[in-house]
Order: structure tokens, then sequence, then C-alpha cells
């Protein structure tokens, strides 16, 4: 398995970064994840777009041109046998003595990327769903940046984990829910798919992009508008949303069942159309 960092491809286990790299002192810098199906990159110009944009919202420089970056990305994936793949990329600001806040002047960004095997999907687990609690949403005023920064999103997770649930929903202190802790989330009512609209609480995740569009293209109805915490109760259907993920149905939340505890007849839906939609996908950059 090879990484790509700082210019050169080496064996990931053996690549290292500087203890003084701001990514690691600071938590300065920005991520992506790009999903690769039959060993072809999947939604590049919308994640190139969001990545472009945490750079320019964090003032760190990319490092690369649009085109180093596709070249950089088919030849991880060359290298690896694996049909369908994952990619982990992260620029952070650079390395920088002695420690301070503000970054130096003109700083090299560091830029990793590696590829990992991505599961295939099967529509019997995934439909089995998962359960989710509500957890106070901890971040801070900019998840439209996807930073690498990501303790309110990890003590989410693993506070998850401690009630025997697989996943929260976040809900800030003015009662809206948010997002799941590496996800977006959807609200199912009376046929009519619900999600919170993009600002500053939330990331712009490209399947919710995805989502948008096949519900468009299929005359699902689907609404952005604020959710409360209170609506969660008498949802239809919950669903979470990401890459890695694609769509998973919500069968209980604070232990209770969601809908009739089953995964709802919207979902068996949306996820035909995802497949199909991933198999039809043709890369044309
Ligand atoms: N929200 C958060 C907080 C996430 O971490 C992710 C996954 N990276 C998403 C939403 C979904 O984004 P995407 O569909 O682009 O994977």
């Amino acid at each position: 398995q090879w990484a790509y960092l700082d210019g050169q491809f080496q064996p990931l286990l053996d690549t290292k970064i500087s203890v003084l790299d701001r990514g690691f002192l600071f938590g300065d810098g920005i991520y992506e994840v790009v999903p690769v199906y039959n060993r072809q990159l999947f939604e590049w110009p919308a994640h190139y777009a969001r990545l472009e944009r945490s750079l320019a919202l964090t003032q760190i420089s990319n490092p690369l041109s649009q085109q180093a970056w596709l070249d950089l990305l088919n030849e991880l994936i060359e290298r690896h046998p694996w049909p369908n793949q994952f990619i982990y990329l992260q620029i952070t600001r650079g390395v920088q003595t002695p420690r301070d806040h503000l970054p130096a002047a003109h700083l090299t960004p560091t830029l990793l990327a590696y590829t990992n095997p991505l599961p295939a999907i099967n529509k019997t687990n995934i439909g089995r769903g998962i359960a989710a609690i509500t957890h106070p949403d901890l971040r801070w005023q900019h998840c439209d940046i996807k930073a690498i920064t990501l303790l309110a999103n990890v003590i989410a997770k693993k506070s998850a984990q401690n009630a025997q649930a697989q996943d929260a929903l976040l809900v800030r202190q003015n009662g809206l829910v948010t997002e799941g802790s590496a996800s977006n989330m959807f609200l199912i009512k009376d046929g009519t798919i619900h999600t919170p609209p993009l600002n500053e609480f939330i990331l712009p995740g490209i399947t919710r992009q995805v989502v948008e569009k096949l519900g468009t293209r299929h005359h699902v109805g689907f609404v952005e508008r604020d959710i409360q915490e209170s609506e969660l109760a008498t949802a239809d259907e919950l669903w979470l949303a990401s890459s890695t993920k694609e769509i998973i149905p919500i069968v209980t939340l604070n232990h209770q069942p969601v809908g009739n505890g089953q995964a709802g007849p919207l979902w068996s839906k949306m996820f035909d159309l995802y497949q199909d939609y991933k198999r039809e996908y043709k890369q044309d950059y």
C-alpha cells in the first residue's frame, strides 16, 4: 500500500511527517475523502471544488494544479489492485519552528494522499440499519470547512458506542439537528426527503448532493429546511449519507424505533437509484 507525501510515493507504513507539522501541532489543515468505483474517481469535480473552498477559507495555498491532482490520484489508484477504493488526502499548512499560532509567511503545505480498499456494498446488510443516538453538537462555527480537527466528531462517535449505538445525530444548542458525526442526515416524512440547508453548521456533502440530484430527477420531493430535534421522534425514516457509507437507514434512535423500526421504502428506492448512478457514472475529465 502506497502513500504520496511531499512529492514522493512511499510505502504507507513507513510514511512519516515532522512533529513540527502544523497539522500535528495545531490541527491546521484540511482533508478530502474521494471514492473510487471500478477504478474511476467518483464525483471528483465536486470533491475538488470543496477542497479548493476549504483551502480558500483556511488561507492554505493549493500545492498542486487541478491536472496535477488528477494525475496524482490516478497514479495512486493504478498502484493498487482494488476495483473500489477510497482515497484520503490531507493538506496541512506545513512545517514551522518555533511554535507560533501565527503561520510563517510562504510555508510549503504538506500534502499526504493514500488509498484504501472500499468494501463492497450489500443491500441486505445495509438494510438492517443502524442504531443512533442524539448528541450535543460540540463543534465550532465553520463545519462547512472539511478541517482535520475532528475531536468533537470523535467524542460524539465514542458516546454512540458507549450507548450501544453506531452513530450520533448532532444537535446544536438551538435545538436544530445538523448532521451525523461523519455524514449528512435526512428525515423522511410523507414521502418527502427533508435535510438541513447548507450553512456554516454542516459540511456540504457530495453524497448529499447526489441524493438531491437523484431525488429531483426521479420526482421525489426534496426540501432543504431546518429540522428540530423534536421532529425526529415522528419521522417515517431517518438516513445518514457519506461517500464511504453511501446511504444508511437509522432504525432506532435513542433506543426507540424509527417509523416501524425497519429500513423504509424510500430508503430502498434511493439505495437502488444510487447504485444505478454509480454504475452509470462516467468520468469525463
Ligand atoms: N458531514 C460530515 C461531518 C462528514 O465528516 C462527512 C463525511 N466526510 C459528510 C458530512 C458527508 O460528506 P461526503 O458525502 O462528501 O462524504
